[in-house]
């Protein structure tokens, strides 16, 4: 971090904006995430939610607006980008493992190729992610050959690998069956607890009350309410909260 920094939230969007073609896809959006914080994204289908994530590493630019990480705007291209890309881990609902390399070689590939990192000391540090996700065991192995609560584990580790700053979640358990869930959410609960600072779009309610620090919700582009886990869960303010959770709980 740099001095100039270190009071400024990790993550800082100001009056973002972001269209595709006619569709308002974020509208005037203002968050702010703190070291340590986790920040639960939650919302019905299309209301901006996986756009906004992809804001903050750049995958998607936007059309107005201010998105700082760390104090500093968003680089465009070149070797800053690569950096920022690395700052922020990113792990999506569809696990996006690489099919044709080991899980040993899916952790290690970031840190050797985008940073130089000898292979020795990438897998020694694969090795102790894998063990804390609780996958050591499936080092060798392909993508293919381990469950989906296994191979989102190894996603995770992955972009751990990348000393990421902050990590974002993009409903990473909704492609799983039931019973793999719990296993990827305690996976990110022990995260949280560890002082990462996270942003998790995510419908489980229980991760939310165990690890948020702040609920988020969205609505057609907007942020329509803030609070605590408990607040939202049992005392929704808004209409549309409270009408999105009448479905969903
Ligand atoms: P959520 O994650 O909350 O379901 P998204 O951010 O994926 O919402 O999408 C918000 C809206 O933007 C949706 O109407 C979606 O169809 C639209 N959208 C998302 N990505 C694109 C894209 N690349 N081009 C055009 N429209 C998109
Ligand atoms: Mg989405």
């Amino acid at each position: 971090m740099s001095d100039a920094a270190a009071g400024a939230p990790l993550v800082e969007l100001r009056g973002v904006n972001k269209h595709f073609g006619d569709l308002h896809v974020l509208r005037d959006i203002n968050l702010s995430v703190d070291r340590g914080e986790v920040v639960v994204v939650i919302g019905p289908s299309g209301s901006g939610k996986s756009t906004l994530c992809r804001t903050i590493n750049r995958l998607e630019t936007i059309d107005a607006g201010t998105i700082r990480l760390d104090g500093q705007p968003l680089p465009a291209e070149g070797r800053a980008l690569a950096r920022l890309r690395a700052d922020v881990g990113m792990v999506f609902q569809a696990f996006n493992l690489f099919a044709h390399k080991s899980v040993l070689q899916n952790v290690t590939l970031g840190p050797t190729r985008a940073k130089g990192v000898r292979k020795s000391e990438a897998e020694k540090l694969a090795m102790e992610l894998l063990d804390r996700v609780g996958v050591a065991d499936q080092a060798a192995k392909l993508p293919a050959q381990l469950s989906g609560g296994q191979q989102q584990r190894v996603a995770i580790a992955r972009a751990l690998a990348m000393k990421p700053k902050v990590m974002l979640f993009d409903e990473p358990t909704s492609a799983l069956d039931p019973e793999m869930i719990k296993e990827v959410l305690d996976v990110m609960i022990d995260l949280a607890k560890d002082g990462m600072t996270m942003m998790v779009i995510t419908h489980e309610m229980g991760f939310a009350r165990r690890a948020a620090n702040r609920v988020i919700f969205m609505d057609a582009g907007s942020i329509v309410e803030e609070a605590t886990p408990e607040e939202f869960f049992t005392n929704a303010r808004s209409d549309r909260a409270r009408d999105f959770l009448s479905k969903i709980l």
